[in-house]
């Protein structure tokens, strides 16, 4: 579920919001106003702990092809040495 930075139009109150899929737009719960600009740029610890996790997934994935990769050539080098037995 996203969590969007909202900004009040009408008194500059900023908030973060839940929004749900189908869900009404949030409104201002400092003044009730619908008129909201949606702000992109979450707050600075909620992006580097999601930067952190894809880096952290990133490094699993890259040590998983790691093993295979070197499990292929284990089997290339069992099978080359077969051949020429
Ligand atoms: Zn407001």
């Amino acid at each position: 579920m996203p969590i969007y930075e909202y900004s009040c139009q009408k008194c500059r109150h900023q908030f973060e919001a839940l929004v749900r899929a189908g869900v009404a737009e949030p409104t201002c719960p400092s003044c009730g106003s619908e008129q909201l600009e949606r702000l992109f740029s979450l707050p600075a610890v909620r992006s580097e702990t999601t930067r952190d996790l894809a880096m952290r997934a990133a490094k699993r994935r890259d040590a998983k092809l790691g093993r295979e990769r070197v499990e292929e050539q284990r089997l290339y080098e069992q099978a080359h040495d077969a051949e020429g037995q």
